[in-house]
């Protein structure tokens, strides 16, 4: 279980989602980068839909739905795949999915 971040080998940069250059040095030598966990650092909560901001390290900052009870400062497992389980993790689209499968 994990999402799929984005390295950049010159600077070290962590993106999500994919970029075609790094936005920090403009370098192309972007590498695929499996990210399994990260540290909530806010809650957002629209009715029953928890949204946070979830802190990889040491980037990027996630925006994730949550699934599960969670406070700011726990760390969470990280998924691209809808959770029906139950299980504490934060759901992160992967970028390119038409919102239809989402839901
Ligand atoms: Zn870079």
């Amino acid at each position: 279980m994990s999402v799929t971040v984005q390295n950049c080998r010159t600077c070290g940069g962590q993106w999500f989602p994919a970029r075609l250059l790094c936005p920090r040095c403009g370098g192309a030598d972007l590498a695929p980068r499996s990210v399994e966990r990260g540290v909530v650092e806010q809650l957002t909560h629209l009715g029953d839909v928890v949204i946070a901001s979830v802190a990889c390290d040491p980037e990027p900052l996630l925006v994730a739905r949550l699934h599960g009870p969670v406070e700011v400062g726990d760390v969470v497992e990280l998924t691209d795949r809808p959770e029906p389980s139950g299980r504490c993790v934060a759901f992160v689209p992967p970028s390119g999915i038409p919102r239809e499968e989402l839901s």
